[in-house]
């Protein structure tokens, strides 16, 4: 058959509907072990599933028990390989989830993590307070620090490189990394083993960014986000080769953190409508940009659809992204109280952390998501008390105007409380 595109497939592929009464969806396999037709089927599935011995040709591994694999989970993780033509992919009950596996999967005593900053703030905490804790070193780089500054920094640490964790965008500030740079240090860097890249993809994928083809190895995401799409479901996977895979699946099946059959069903039906919602979610968000983008209690917005051509943000934006995306951050003219004024003043948009869900949600990150980040650390990253971060939803844009406008009324300026001046991206 023609390559068919991932859109088209996201209904039928990886499931025969002949192996469940005809069903044209995937029923939910809410169950907890599989019964073996032989006492010589479970050993060899055995002898697969612990990699005791090599896989016969065209042999595929029988179903034992759901923490090892599911109906539900292995229909999703083939259908998510699709977007970003990974290999393999394993999917988690969370994209911490996803993300810690994959971290102590790669990672001994002795290794060093560099990773981007600003983080997430639940990988920023298990990176700087847990991984050391094993013994792992850890070292971030900035925003707008050149390759020459970052392997400098690595080579007078005096510990081997094992890992390159990205997060691009930024969030909230959307900076962007460069992930051929990336590679690049990797290279630098290879002795017996080129160092692994992993890039948390959660703001841009699965559509709009595909860091393998970019030079990374393992893509990681939240599920609970776009993949989702809904706010109902925490999820996260975690993408790559079939090799790293196998390795990524078999910490998990002993850290025991793989989704679960109705967590893998929920999200087979949100992949069916991933990209219209993302296109849709895009779309609005152009829209708002471009209407409070001039609005005089708007100091300045980050988002990435509006970068300045010439800048190397632009260039790296042009190679890596297909899209603006959905996330805007509003920075005010004003503080925390500025910030407040307006989030309690929305009235359509909701109130909340997370993100790219169809309903468009506000927060404020200084207080809520990086509020256990370091200070000082925030301030360097751009994250001040002025900055609202908008992640834009299905609505009619129309409303989300009206709704982002009658609440800016709401704001009184104080010039008291004007953001601290902060290392500002190359942004529009
Ligand atoms: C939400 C999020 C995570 C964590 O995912 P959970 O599903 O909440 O565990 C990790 N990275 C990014 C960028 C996120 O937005």
């Amino acid at each position: 058959m023609k390559n068919l595109s991932p859109e088209s497939l996201m209904m039928s592929y990886g499931f025969k509907p002949s192996l469940s009464e005809g069903a044209i969806k995937p029923p939910i396999f809410q169950t907890s072990t599989f019964v073996f037709e032989r006492a010589e089927d479970g050993k060899a599935f055995f002898e697969q599933a612990y990699g005791l011995r090599e896989k016969n040709e065209g042999e595929e591994l029988g179903l034992i028990y759901s923490r090892l694999n599911n109906p539900d989970l292995e229909i999703l993780e083939n259908r998510l390989t699709l977007w970003d033509q990974a290999e393999d992919a394993a999917v988690f009950e969370s994209g911490m989830g996803a993300i810690t596996t994959a971290l102590m999967q790669f990672l001994s005593p002795g290794d060093l993590l560099l990773h981007s900053n600003p983080i997430y703030g639940g990988t920023d905490h298990f990176v700087k307070h847990v991984l050391p804790r094993f013994g792992v070193n850890v070292m971030g780089f900035d925003p707008n620090q050149t390759q020459e500054e970052i392997e400098t920094m690595v080579k007078e640490s005096g510990h081997p490189l094992k890992m390159i964790y990205v997060e691009t965008p930024a969030n909230p500030t959307n900076h962007l990394v460069d992930l051929e740079m990336c590679r690049s240090i990797a290279e630098n860097f290879t002795t017996d083993e080129r160092p692994l890249i992993a890039v948390d993809n959660t703001y841009m994928g699965p559509i709009w960014q595909h860091p393998l083809k970019h030079g990374a190895d393992l893509v990681l995401y939240s599920a609970t986000k776009y993949i989702g799409g809904h706010s109902d479901v925490i999820a996260g996977a975690c993408l790559g080769s079939k090799a790293l895979i196998a390795q990524i699946k078999e910490m998990r099946t002993f850290l025991g953190n793989m989704a679960g059959p109705w967590t893998g069903w929920l999200l087979l039906r949100s992949l069916e409508t991933l990209k219209i919602r993302m296109e849709k979610q895009a779309d609005n968000a152009a829209h708002v940009y471009e209407a409070i983008k001039a609005h005089p209690k708007v100091k300045t917005i980050h988002y990435l659809g509006a970068l300045k051509e010439g800048t190397k943000q632009k260039e790296i934006f042009d190679r890596q992204f297909s899209s603006g995306g959905a996330m805007l951050s509003i920075i005010l003219n004003g503080g925390e109280k500025e910030s407040f004024q307006f989030l309690n003043n929305l009235k359509l948009i909701k109130l909340a952390v997370s993100l790219g869900s169809t309903e468009s949600l506000a927060q404020h990150p200084a207080s809520m998501t990086h509020a256990g980040v370091d200070p000082d650390e925030r301030l360097r990253y751009g994250i001040t008390d002025g900055l609202v971060r908008l992640s834009v939803g299905v609505e009619n844009p129309k409303d989300l105007i009206w709704d982002i406008e009658q609440a800016l009324e709401q704001v009184t300026i104080d010039s008291k409380n004007e953001s601290k001046p902060s290392l500002e991206p190359e942004m529009a």
